[in-house]
Formats: structure tokens, sequence, C-alpha cells
């Protein structure tokens, strides 16, 4: 399948990027591609950056059947890079498996994506810190009311300039241990990067807001007793040395979020203990208890890692390390903000080279 390029001559002024926070400014080009049942994936193209017309039957809109995914690239040492590409898109059909969305045909995507971004690269911030956030995403197209897997999908690429997630350096997050709502539970949508499990997170995340705190992290649907993952992050503890996170493999209504398996392959390279394992909140407080939790941080592509300052639970405020942002979580996110720029050199074949400056 070849990509059309749909030029245009209207291209945007571009933003002051450390003034626009997280995706509200989008560049001139998309990448668009659908599918029916007679063709398959097909109609790859680069467009212009366009609204998109839709019936107010649109199955995506009643159903929600519907999958995305986030990714970033970087200036890289005089090139324009995608960090990690490969394993967003191929998470991607791990979502498209899970909602029943067919198959994107993963050579076609790749190259997509590569394409749109080198046609794009003098979009992508150069301040550090700064980068621009790639969107893909899949939704049902059929126009009828009828509850069904639908027959007919759009898939996009959009790209949005994003400021520094830590313009002044890190500020460790109070979270909240959720124990009366719960984000996904086993046998349901969990491991999809799907905007169900993001409308069912909304209402605890506002409870959360209204008491001061800036996310809640949820427990296992089932027995409200071991931790799951922060909603757009996954989370990871240092107790006594070792870094302990959950495990997706065991716990199935977490997110693979990738930034976690970086964190965990950089920690292995660096020496590190790391474990994925099912983990108790009670074992998180008595750890806490005895002095052995060191540290507590979120992982996830949009801040890459966020210290956790507070953990309330029950009422009750547990201080992580003097509310003060950890040795290791700084250090690892030093390294892994230097592997996206090329500071650190990319022992891990991490970066992936969309065009030259
Ligand atoms: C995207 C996401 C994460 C983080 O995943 P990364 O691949 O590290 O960006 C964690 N949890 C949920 C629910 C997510 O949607």
């Amino acid at each position: 399948m070849s990509i059309k390029f749909v030029e245009t001559k209207n291209l945007k002024a571009k933003p002051d990027v450390s003034k626009i926070g997280f995706g509200t400014h989008f560049t001139d080009y998309m990448f668009v591609m659908d599918y029916d049942a007679a063709q398959g994936w097909h109609d790859a193209r680069i467009v212009p950056h366009e609204k998109i017309l839709l019936d107010p039957a649109n199955a995506t809109l009643h159903y929600g059947q519907a999958i995305f995914d986030g990714l970033k690239a970087y200036r890289n040492r005089g090139k324009a890079v995608v960090f990690r590409a490969t394993d967003h898109l191929k998470r991607l059909n791990v979502s498209a498996k899970i909602l029943d969305i067919p198959e994107i045909p993963f050579d076609i995507m790749h190259e997509g994506l590569m394409k749109l971004i080198d046609i794009e690269k003098d979009w992508i911030p150069t301040e550090k810190g700064q980068s621009l956030y790639i969107r893909p995403f899949v939704f049902a197209t059929d126009e009828v009311l009828g509850v069904s897997v639908s027959k007919n999908y759009k898939f996009i690429i959009i790209l949005s300039p994003v400021a520094a997630y830590y313009a002044h350096g890190f500020s460790p997050v109070k979270i909240m241990v959720e124990d009366k709502y719960v984000r996904a539970v086993r046998g349901g949508l969990g491991a999809a990067k799907t905007p169900a499990n993001y409308a069912a997170s909304l209402h605890a995340g506002l409870a959360a807001h209204e008491i001061g705190f800036d996310q809640v992290l949820w427990l296992d649907g089932v027995e409200r007793k071991y931790i799951e993952e922060v909603g757009s992050m996954n989370i990871l503890f240092k107790i006594a040395g070792e870094i302990v996170s959950p495990s997706p493999q065991i716990q199935t209504s977490i997110l693979d979020g990738i930034t976690r398996r970086t964190v965990n392959q950089v920690a292995k390279a660096w020496g590190v203990p790391v474990v994925e394992r099912r983990i108790s909140i009670d074992e998180v407080i008595a750890a806490h208890e005895d002095g052995r939790l060191e540290e507590v941080f979120g992982s996830g592509t949009a801040a890459v890692i966020s210290p956790v300052g507070v953990l309330r639970y029950k009422g009750k405020d547990y201080v992580i390390g003097d509310g003060k942002t950890g040795a290791f979580a700084q250090k690892m996110y030093d390294y892994i903000e230097g592997l996206h720029i090329g500071e650190v050199e990319d022992t891990f074949g991490f970066v992936e080279v969309a065009g030259e400056f």
C-alpha cells in the first residue's frame, strides 16, 4: 500500500510551546486510513489536519468502540526520532484485539507514522523537556444504532507540540488510594487503551481533586486489595533497594505501560533488582511504617516519571521520603530524558529515526 500525500500551502504559525500546556495545538497534517470489510485497511494518506464529519448515528459516539495510544517525537542530535514507536504501535494492536477492531497492518502504520513525523519535524519543539506528542487512534464508523461490532473504522494519527511537564523541576504529586470506585476489573477492558477506561475514572478523579489530590491510585476491582495503577500512569515502588511494580501479565486489568517497561529495563541495566508481582496496599503501608518504603513514582509517556510525595489511604496520609523527589526517580527521569534527546547513548534500541534536520 502506498501512502498518498495531499499537500497544503496553508501552513499554521507555530505557537510558543512553553505557553501551551498539553494537547491544545495541532500540526498541519495528519495520517488517515480507512477500513471496510471488502477492502480491509486501505487508502493510507497524509492530509491536512482538518475536522471530520460524522453522522449523529456514528457507532463510537453511542457505544465507544475505540482505542488509542500515545507516544512522543524528539530532536535527537540532528535527527527527528520517535521513542519506542514499534512498541507503541504493537500495543495499539493489542488494544484492537480486546475491542474486536481489525488488526492494523504494522508496516503501513509504522511507515505512515515515520513519514508524517518527517513531514512535520519542524513542529518538534526545541527546548529540553518539550516534545511532539503523537496520538494514533482508531474508532468505529458504522452508522447504525444497533449494538454490534462495527464493520467500518477510521485510523488517524494527529500530532501536538507539548510543553515540558516539569518546567520548574519535579514537584511530587499527592495521590489518593481509591477504595470506593473502580476503574477496571479482571476480564474487563483494563489492558486496552480505550476511552471507556478514562470515562470510568473521571468521577473519582474529580472527587480526589476537590479534596486537594492530584490523582487516584486504583486498587483491584474485585478484592480492593492489590495495587493496580494510577489510570494514566503505572506505579512503581522502591522498597528496601528493590523496584517493585504490579505485573500486567498477572493483573490483566492494568495497562502494560511502555514507560514502566523502560524504567525496569534501565534499572536492570544499572544492576538494580526489579520485580513485577502482585503488591497489596497493606504491604505498601507496612513497608512505609517500618521505613523500607524509599520511593513511590508513576510512569507514563506524558510526564515520563512522576514522583509521589503523599499517599492517602482510608483517611490517613503517608508522606513518602519527606514529600521530596527520590534520588532514584530523579536519576531515572534524567536518564530517560537523555535517551530521548541523544545525550545518553541508546544501547536498548528505543530510538527510531524518522528524518534528519
Ligand atoms: C497510557 C497509559 C499508561 C502509561 O503507559 P505508557 O505506555 O507508559 O505511556 C498507564 N495507564 C493507562 C491506563 C494508560 O492509558
